[in-house]
């Protein structure tokens, strides 16, 4: 029995192209500015969101912490998500590494944070209070269902940070995915922000790496904040060459991963004890709900996993699942045939 896993998107494997690439790379010592084909990732990817310049970085977490260090001074206040990334999953590194001070904000359902809720968080300046340095917004939102921001709102936040003098980053880990999903060129999506990191190492399927884009300055700035993390990679071109495979072929077929999660949770809606949102399935990623009288959603992980299907729990109530392109439309269905044994009167 082939196991089938949608634990998540990190799991891709390199393609063959991918692959080949790597082994063909042209390098150089990048700290020397000398890889041309982490030069020519970096280039492509800035192009791709519409700012001046980029730097290939080793993860989604070290291109959102070297953004925090670039653009605010310590002790300044973040404004960010009780639901996103950085808050939950990044160590709490903007505290721990940068002497950044979070103010946590409810998200929304939708992965945004209102409007007033941020204006109304913005400091004044006063001797008591820390300085607003930055705000950030997570788009797709992992926590909240791989939901897509709009590109309205993303710009009325824009805005706000702008009126008020504060940067705007994007967490666009799954930026990709938005702009699949919108039907839209990344960089509308990212336009009103002052920096933005993707991965390439999520369904775009490259083994390693992560780009922050914003300004020249700014990124001369994250440039110099990598190295003081030790990130300062030699011949990184070996990883740089698999992302432009990456960047050149994968982004397109992400719609096969986004009919494949629609075609997941549509099946799914039909089990009982689970519960299933389609209206938020906009993405990739499928939250689903046990709602058993008996069974918690780790208890359910363990069964599924007996039966060959790999899931996450998310949390008490939560799984996640995740098709990539390692998986097949038959495959899905086997998905789903094993969650209706596991959860049926067997
Ligand atoms: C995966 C992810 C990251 C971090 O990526 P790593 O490469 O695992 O460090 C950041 N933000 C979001 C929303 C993510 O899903």
């Amino acid at each position: 029995m082939d196991t089938i896993d949608l634990r998540s998107d990190t799991i891709t494997r390199p393609t063959p192209a991918m692959c080949m690439a790597m082994a063909n790379a042209k390098v150089g010592d990048d700290v020397f500015g000398e890889d041309p084909t982490v030069i020519r990732l970096e280039e492509m990817a800035a192009e791709r969101m519409g700012k001046p310049a980029a730097l290939f970085v080793a993860s989604g977490t070290m291109g959102n912490l070297v953004s925090q260090l670039a653009h605010c001074r310590r002790g300044d206040e973040i404004l960010l998500g009780d639901q996103s990334h950085v808050f939950i999953y990044e160590q709490g590194g903007s505290a721990a590494v940068g002497g950044l001070h979070p103010r946590i904000l409810p998200n929304a359902s939708d992965g945004t944070i209102g409007l007033d809720i941020l204006e109304g968080a913005i400091r004044p300046d006063d001797v008591h209070f820390p300085r607003t340095g930055l705000i950030l917004l997570e788009n797709t939102h992992n926590r909240c269902g791989g939901r897509v921001l709009s590109p309205d709102y993303v710009a009325a936040v824009g805005r706000l940070a702008r009126r008020n003098g504060i940067r705007l980053h994007m967490d666009g880990a799954r930026i990709f995915n938005a702009a699949i999903a919108l039907d839209r060129p990344p960089a509308d999506l990212v336009a009103a922000a002052d920096s933005v990191t993707f991965c390439l190492s999520k369904a775009l399927g490259a083994p390693v790496g992560s780009v922050v884009c914003g300004e020249k300055r700014f990124i001369a700035e994250a440039r110099r904040m990598r190295k003081l993390l030790g990130g300062g990679m030699r011949q990184a071109g070996v990883l740089a060459a698999a992302g432009i495979v990456a960047l050149e072929e994968m982004v397109p077929r992400l719609a096969e991963d986004h009919e494949n999660a629609r075609r997941l949770a549509q099946g799914l809606t039909a089990i009982a004890g689970l519960v299933v949102d389609m209206a938020t399935v906009e993405t990739n990623l499928v939250y689903i709900k046990v709602a058993h009288a008996t069974m918690t959603a780790p208890v359910l992980v363990d069964r599924l996993a007996e039966k060959g299907l790999k899931v996450l729990a998310a949390s008490r109530e939560y799984i996640r699942a995740v098709p990539t392109y390692h998986v097949s439309t038959r495959q899905i269905d086997a998905a789903v045939r094993i969650f209706r044994q596991c959860l049926g009167p067997a």
